[in-house]
Order: C-alpha cells, then sequence, then structure tokens
C-alpha cells in the first residue's frame, strides 16, 4: 500500500494552506478542483496548466488513490460489467447498461455487504470495506468515458444498486453524490441518481433533514415482517413500518421519487395473499413498484417465480392504480445482473 496521502482527502482550506505554504498562488486551488473533479483527471502530469514544477512538488507529497480496470466483460445486451482493483487489491465492479434512450450505471458502495441478505451473492462476502468517495466517483468517471466511447451517448442514470448498502456509508456516498451532480463536478442531474437501500430508516431521515438529491429504491421484497426477517436478517431491527413511514419523510421533504423493489422468489413471496398485502403497503403513498425476476446465484437456494406469476403481480397492481413495472434483466449471462456482483474480478462463479 502507498505512503503517500490521497490528495483528495484534503478540503479546500487545507489545499489553500497547502499552495500557499509551497508558494503558489490561491487561484491553482480552484484549478486542481476542475481537474479532479469537472474533468475526473487523477494524474498530476495530466494537469496542464501547472508547471512541471508544481507537478513535481504535488507527486513528491501526494497521489491518487484510483481504482484500475482489470476486466471487462461484454454481455449479448451489450451490457459492460467492469472490475476494478482498489489501493488495497479488493476488487469492486460497476455495470453499464444501454437501451435505446439512455445509458445507466449500476455503480458498488462497498466491497462486499455485512447486511448478509440470504439471496444475493454480495452478501456472501462480509469482509466488506467502505468504499472512499473518490472511489465511488472513479466509477462514474469511467462510465462517462466509456459510454461515450462504446456507445457514442452521454451517461444518462446513475443507480446506487451495485455492492454493498449505501447507506451504511453514507458519508462517502453524499460526497461522491455532490461531486457528481455539482460544481465544481459533472453537473448531472440529481433526479437522474437513484440509491437502492435495505431500509436504514434513520439514515433516510438524516437523508431528508439534509435535502438529499437523489430517489430513493427500497429493497421491500417481502409484505410481513416475519417474512422479511428470514430473507433479509437487518429487518430484525428496522421493520417495514418504520422504513416506510422514514421514506414518507424523505419523499415530502425532498420530493425524490420513492420505488419499492421486490424480488419475485418463487415459494417465498409470490402468493396471493403477498400481492394482497403488497397492494396494501402501497396506499396512501406515491410509489412505484419494480418487481425484479431473481437472478441465480449458484450455491444459493432460491429460483425466480414464473413469468405468469410477475406478470400477474405486475397487472394486478397497476388495476389498483399503482404503478409497477418488471425489471428486465441485463447482462445475466455475464453476471451484471442484480444481485449478481461479487467482486470476483469477472470470473464467472
Ligand atoms: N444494498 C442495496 C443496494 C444493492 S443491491 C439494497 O439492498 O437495496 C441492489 C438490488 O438487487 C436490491 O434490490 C437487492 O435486493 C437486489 N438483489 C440482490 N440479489 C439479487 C438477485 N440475486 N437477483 C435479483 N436482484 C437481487
Ligand atoms: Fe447487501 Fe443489498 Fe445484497 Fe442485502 S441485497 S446483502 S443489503 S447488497
Amino acid at each position: 500500500m502507498n505512503e503517500k496521502t490521497d490528495i483528495r482527502q484534503l478540503i479546500p482550506t487545507e489545499l489553500e494552506a497547502w499552495f500557499e505554504a509551497a508558494d503558489e498562488k490561491k487561484f491553482r486551488v480552484r484549478q486542481l478542483l476542475e481537474w479532479m473533479w469537472t474533468k475526473g483527471i487523477n494524474d498530476f502530469n495530466l494537469m496542464t496548466n501547472f508547471s512541471v514544477e508544481l507537478r513535481n512538488k504535488l507527486t513528491a507529497e501526494f497521489d491518487f488513490q484510483r481504482i484500475t480496470l482489470i476486466n471487462q466483460q461484454i454481455s449479448a445486451d451489450k451490457t459492460v460489467k467492469a472490475a476494478f482493483r482498489c489501493y488495497d487489491n479488493q476488487v469492486i465492479e460497476a455495470v453499464l447498461i444501454p437501451s435505446d434512450d439512455r445509458v445507466t450505471v449500476c455503480i458498488s458502495v462497498q466491497t462486499g455487504c455485512k447486511m448478509g441478505c440470504t439471496f444475493c451473492a454480495t452478501g456472501l462476502n462480509k469482509q466488506a470495506r467502505d468504499l472512499t468517495f473518490w472511489e465511488i466517483f472513479e466509477q462514474v468517471a469511467y462510465s462517462r468515458r466509456e459510454a461515450s466511447l462504446r456507445f457514442g451517448a452521454e451517461l444518462s442514470n446513475i443507480v446506487v444498486m451495485g455492492m454493498g448498502e449505501p447507506f451504511m456509508n453514507y458519508e462517502n456516498l453524499t460526497r461522491a453524490i455532490s461531486l457528481i451532480s455539482g460544481t465544481p463536478g459533472f453537473g448531472m442531474s440529481p433526479s437522474r441518481i437513484t440509491v437502492s437501500t435495505v431500509g436504514i430508516p434513520d439514515m433516510i431521515l438524516r437523508a431528508a433533514d439534509e435535502d438529499a438529491k437523489f430517489n430513493l429504491a427500497f429493497s421491500l421484497h417481502a409484505s410481513t415482517d416475519a417474512e422479511r426477517n428470514k430473507i433479509i436478517p437487518i429487518n430484525k431491527k428496522h421493520k417495514i413500518d418504520d422504513v416506510i413511514d422514514a421514506l414518507k419523510y424523505f419523499q415530502q421533504q425532498t420530493g425524490g421519487d420513492v420505488t419499492f423493489e421486490y424480488l419475485m422468489l418463487n415459494g417465498v413471496n409470490d402468493s396471493p395473499d403477498d400481492l394482497k398485502r403488497l397492494i396494501s403497503l402501497c396506499c396512501n403513498f406515491r410509489v412505484k413498484v419494480n418487481l425484479i425476476p431473481y437472478n441465480i446465484v449458484p450455491g444459493l437456494p432460491y429460483k425466480s417465480s414464473s413469468d405468469e406469476i410477475i406478470d400477474y403481480f405486475v397487472a394486478s397492481l397497476s388495476k389498483k392504480g399503482i404503478i409497477a413495472i418488471r425489471r428486465k434483466s441485463r447482462g445475466s449471462d455475464i453476471a451484471a445482473a442484480c444481485g449478481q456482483l461479487a467482486g470476483t474480478g469477472g470470473k464467472s462463479y
């Protein structure tokens, strides 16, 4: 591991102090921030409006703990799964998903996940560390370049639905998002950023109070606490009603969209009673429902519900006036679909 400090750890006032001590003009700090966050550059040698002397001074003291692309797999449907090695050799993944009218990237926030949901590949690695805000940001910087090179299009949407639980890494998540959507930064519209969470009410309330600029998706996946406890261990601590109350508050405070994600697990949560209860959870709440076919994870005992049952759920919800869509599975032939990311660096299971 490298001994130098990643320069992105310094806040602007610390940078100003460093530049002053190095006998450099203050406006260089603004230029540095623009290089790093607006242009997405993480190499002092590419900062061409800096003198060689300044670049050398910076290099002597600081570095960039970059994520390095180590593998790219392209699916038959053009989905790209990118694996990156972090400075400490951990491997994380991001998935770029082109469709007719948009290019979406699904990014990771941790190197595994401690939540231990029984159906998820990421949850198999419980030795998770939080990604830094620049490791989250760099996944987006890569995706913007890749979207333009590969698809001739702009990256339009970001979903935080890769490895890890965003609200267990709140500070880095929100710092990264403010750089992705702000100035200096990529200036992307926050309405095109969706954060998916297993449901941590106190953090959802905090995001609401801080006027978070993103949409939320809640991984509901079951209609009773008893059922949800079995597949999502954290539910024993954070009950469905508490999460929903927090989501309502979030919606009220921020105006962000809220979606329920509902994984369709054969024989687990797809009975007519489950459907009735799911419908009642959506009452009195402006919420959309995403029904997600289960993607197989080898070694885990689940199967997806049949197409008929998923279609029946969609139709029944729609009949009640609830916007419901079946999520298309993308990239499943390269294990790039939801819940299949495991930081294996592109090796198949
Ligand atoms: N930790 C967050 C975000 C990452 S998981 C969360 O749980 O919401 C992103 C989504 O993929 C979640 O809705 C999760 O429940 C779902 N998922 C996990 N394993 C899956 C699988 N095998 N097939 C389909 N979706 C899965
Ligand atoms: Fe973690 Fe989300 Fe997977 Fe659960 S579904 S183990 S919270 S990444």
